[in-house]
């Protein structure tokens, strides 16, 4: 078939790599180019292991503190309430616990697939050497915070996760540049990261290029199902492309494209920030995750990235950098040899594409099922792509995908 991918972000490409396996024929439309949205810049883990939604009861006992602060880790800008109200309301519906529960288990089932499907990928590629394997560490500095994390670290054992629970010196003994703040830590063995996320990104779309992809510049302002086809229209009225098939995956800016088609989607933009340093520059040899402070570091191999920070302010606000700010402050309760000096490091902010649920969009269009939706994955876009990808094509296909695909319904809001 002749199938249009809409975006090439790291989830368009997956997809666009998945289809050329099938022996469709693709073309990939951006407005940008490749790698021009979210995926360029994020933290670059695999995170495989992760298993709890944004509703967890975590973020809600640490919600009232970190509201409280306008540079904390979670924040909404008072201006955007009224137009983020619908989704902070499925928010709250998605806390109940029965929800959280299919949601954790929705979010284990596409987890579970996400590494070995990468790993497939990767060697179908001759890319494997873009990632790197050396675990993850999660640390603790309160002891009430390290109290709080035993459940969820049962319930990881529970779905045959493997990690190590270590005291602060055995922390230390695999990270030597952790404080001693650090008093606990969780080692995850089978964790990983990618180079660099923007980098990772390019290579795949050079290789679907070299497989037979074809990449047309343009921005799409609309998808029109007709008998002939789908055909995606320009903001000049302008046919961009024309498909048998379409994969909706622009990310963040999916909900308009997906309106046009009729299909109306819970999805706003859970903004991140992060701080990118020279190569080396923390001492750490591995990602790491704060515990309690919401930030994580990644040595990259184009430098060392320190992110986290979840904003609810739209697409449209300027970046409020106090929060990168406010991150470096809290790295230092962790790592106190860093001192960073005026104006040191690449400062960057993107827009995660969130769901209510913390479950992607995955699934054929209730309005017409030649189009396929492929966004909405948060904080996992780089880890669920390869897996979204498989579960896509399988679709396509009409064969059984790897994992369930109802909990992912583009049809559910
Ligand atoms: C600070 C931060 C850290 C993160 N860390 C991680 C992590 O460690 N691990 C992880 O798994 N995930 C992480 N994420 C999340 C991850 O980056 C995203 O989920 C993922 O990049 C989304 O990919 P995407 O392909 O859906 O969207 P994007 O990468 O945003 O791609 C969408 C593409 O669509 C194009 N496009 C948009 N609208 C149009 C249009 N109208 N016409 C034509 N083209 C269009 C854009 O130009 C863009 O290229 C992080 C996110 C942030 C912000």
């Amino acid at each position: 078939m002749r199938i249009v991918v809409l975006g090439a972000g790291i989830i368009g490409l997956a997809a666009a790599h998945a289809l050329l396996d099938e022996g469709h024929e693709v073309e990939i439309v951006d407005g940008e180019g490749p790698a021009a949205g979210t995926s360029q810049g994020n933290a670059g883990w695999i995170e495989h292991l992760d298993v709890m939604p944004l509703a967890s009861p975590k973020v809600w006992r640490h919600l009232p503190r970190w509201l409280a602060d306008p540079e904390g880790p979670l924040a909404i800008s008072p201006g955007y309430l009224p137009q983020l109200a619908p989704w902070l309301w499925r928010f709250v519906l998605a806390s109940r616990p029965g929800r959280l529960d299919a949601s954790t288990r929705a979010i284990r089932a596409i987890n579970a697939q996400s590494l070995p499907a990468w790993e497939r990928r990767l060697k179908a590629l001759g890319l494997e050497g873009l990632l790197r394997r050396r675990g993850f560490l999660s640390v603790w500095l309160k002891e009430g915070d390290w109290k709080a994390s035993q459940k969820m670290l049962e319930l990881q054992r529970g779905f045959g996760i493997e990690v190590e629970t270590l005291g602060g010196d055995e922390a230390r003994k695999l990270e030597p540049a952790l404080g001693p703040a650090i008093m606990a830590g969780a080692f995850y063995p089978t964790g990983a990261n990618v180079n660099d996320p923007k980098l990772f990104t390019l290579a795949l779309a050079e290789k679907a290029l070299e497989r037979g992809a074809k990449l047309t510049l343009g921005h799409v302002a609309r998808i029109e199902p007709q008998e002939a086809g789908v055909i995606l229209r320009g903001f000049e009225g302008q046919v961009v492309a024309q498909g048998e098939r379409v994969v909706l995956s622009a990310g963040i800016w999916s909900k308009p494209l997906a309106a046009s088609l009729g299909d109306r989607v819970q999805l706003d933009t859970e903004r991140g920030y992060n701080l990118t340093l020279e190569p080396g520059r923390l001492g750490l040899t591995r990602p790491v995750y704060y515990e309690g402070l919401a930030f994580v570091t990644t040595p990259l191999d184009t430098g060392d990235r320190i992110g986290g920070s979840v904003e609810f302010a739209g697409l449209k606000a300027p970046p409020n950098w106090k929060r990168v700010d406010a991150i470096i402050g809290r790295v230092k309760r962790a790592l106190p040899h860093f001192d960073p000096r005026p104006g040191e490091g690449r400062r960057w902010m993107g827009f995660r594409p969130s769901t209510p649920d913390s479950l992607p969009i995955i699934g054929a269009s209730p309005q017409d099922p030649r189009v396929v939706h492929a966004y909405g994955h948060g904080h996992y876009g780089l880890t669920q792509a390869a897996a979204t990808a498989e579960a896509v094509a399988a679709l396509i296909a009409g064969r059984k995908p790897a994992f369930d695909l109802k909990p992912y319904d583009p049809g559910r809001f």
